[in-house]
């Protein structure tokens, strides 16, 4: 092994906490390490809160680790809310750690979101987490798009699952490029994510060669394909004041400009209708007519589509104010 070879072999035993291995590799290749060194990794593993390494290096290097300074650390780490440092260190150490303490570390890290940790504080003094701090723990993990320990605090609350959290959490997952927790949040739901929120979440997935995630992404997205197809279109009357605020901006300027039989420009009374998804092919467009002339006296109309950035149209028509015709020119 060459000088350089055996001094990134140390390095990298030492950052990893293994410094007995190091210095063992030391003595065999004859790269020395100084003791400098050594005492610096030594800090490092002890401010990284590896308590349990920090001693095995010292004894490795005949290093003394002063009691002090160790039951100093029980301290920071209890300070910072390391809590398996705190534990392991107060074991090694010998010095206890005060009940009320790991109460209140407990309680920060549930109110954190940090369901794991918090639950081992209260289980070291046998005491059960209040149900608020759950609830809290439980919003925070969705919030983070954290689905299971989200689903573990509300459990250990005794509490349902709340739909918009789930969903919240769920959108969050899809947006990390997590489509699995995303699709079972959704789930737990009774609701379907768009198509929109998986295709995105699957090009994530790509991007980051996780093609794994990225199938499980698309395939879900196809599968609401179909059974959106399988369905018949819905269509449903509405205002433009109901649809203000969900409509793309780009839309907003489009409407009857002129009319066709009278040439007038003006004074058109407009009726909108939503579309649950938008005519595919011919056969389902001449069926969408006779339905729009049939049910709502609509014989001409104008269909936007992506206009509320999913599936669904928009259908919009108007009649003359002044000759009462419905053959009108729609432009933006
Ligand atoms: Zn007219």
């Amino acid at each position: 092994m060459s000088d350089e070879k055996a001094i990134g072999y140390i390095k990298r035993h030492l950052e990893s906490g293994k410094m007995a291995e190091a210095i063992d590799i030391s003595k065999l290749t004859g790269v020395p390490v100084s003791k400098e060194e050594l005492k610096s990794y030594l800090h490092q593993y002890l401010e990284k809160g590896w308590m349990a390494k920090a001693l095995e290096g010292s004894e490795a290097a005949g290093m003394e680790l002063k009691k002090e300074v160790l039951t100093g650390y029980v301290d920071k780490y209890l300070d910072d809310g390391r809590i398996y440092s705190a534990i392991e260190a107060s074991k090694i150490t010998g010095m206890p750690i005060p009940k009320e303490r790991l109460i209140k570390i407990g309680r920060e890290c549930l109110l954190n979101g940090k369901l794991n940790p918090g639950l081992e504080a209260y289980s070291l003094v046998e005491e059960t987490p209040p149900e608020e701090e759950l609830i809290i723990c439980g919003k925070k993990c969705f919030d983070e798009g954290q689905l299971y320990p989200g689903i573990e605090a509300y459990k250990k609350a005794n509490k349902d699952l709340p739909e918009e959290e789930l969903i919240t959490c769920g959108n969050r997952c899809f947006n990390n490029g997590n489509p699995t927790p995303g699709i079972e949040a959704y789930k737990k739901a009774n609701k379907t994510p768009t198509r929109e929120i998986l295709r995105a979440c699957g090009e994530k997935c790509l991007l980051e060669r996780r093609t794994d995630e990225a199938r499980t992404a698309f395939v879900a997205a196809q599968k609401i394909e179909e059974t959106a197809k399988a369905k018949p279109i819905e269509i449903r009357e509405t205002s433009l004041q109901e649809i203000s605020g969900e409509i793309e901006d780009s839309w907003k300027g489009i409407g009857p400009k002129a009319c066709l039989g009278c040439k007038n420009e003006s004074g058109f009374k407009e009726r909108y209708f939503i579309l649950s998804r938008c005519p595919e092919d011919r056969k389902e467009e001449k069926l969408l007519e006779d339905l729009m002339k049939k049910r709502h006296g609509v014989e001409h109309y104008y269909i936007a589509v992506d206009v509320f950035g999913d599936d669904r149209g928009l259908i919009d028509s108007a009649v003359c104010g002044k000759c009462g015709s419905q053959d009108v020119f729609f432009d933006f």
